[in-house]
C-alpha cells in the first residue's frame, strides 16, 4: 500500500505481515483456508506507493472470506495491503464513519 517496499524495514514488515497471514497457527481463524488470494501471488495485495490495486481487488470482490477478512484487519488494525477488497485509505474511512456513527447514537 502507500509507502510501501520504501524501505528494507518496510520490505520486512510487509513480507512478515504476509508470512503471518498464510501461515496457518494453531489459532488461525478458519476462514484463512478459504482465502481466494493464496491461490494467487500475495505481493499484487501489496503494491508499491501509487500502485494499482485493481487486480487485487479483483480477486477480492470473487473471495468467499471477503467480510471475514475486512473485519480481520479492521480488528487488528493492519495499515498496509488490500484486505477484504478494501485499500489502507479505505479501510481508515470505513473506521471514521464507524466512530462516528458511533458518536452519534451515543
Ligand atoms: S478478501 Fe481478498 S485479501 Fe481477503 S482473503 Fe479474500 S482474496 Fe484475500
Amino acid at each position: 500500500m502507500w509507502g510501501l517496499f520504501e524501505s528494507s524495514s518496510d520490505s520486512q514488515s510487509v513480507t512478515k505481515i504476509i508470512k503471518t497471514f498464510f501461515t496457518k497457527q494453531e489459532n488461525a481463524s478458519q476462514w484463512r483456508e478459504y482465502a481466494l488470494c493464496s491461490q494467487t501471488n500475495p505481493i499484487a495485495f501489496f503494491p508499491d506507493k501509487g500502485g494499482s490495486t485493481r487486480d487485487a481487488k479483483s480477486v477480492c470482490t470473487s473471495c468467499v472470506v471477503r467480510d471475514e477478512c475486512l473485519e480481520y484487519a479492521l480488528t487488528n488494525d493492519i495499515r498496509y495491503g488490500i484486505w477484504g477488497g478494501k485499500s489502507e485509505r479505505e479501510r481508515r474511512q470505513l473506521k471514521k464513519d464507524n466512530d462516528l456513527a458511533i458518536e452519534l447514537v451515543s
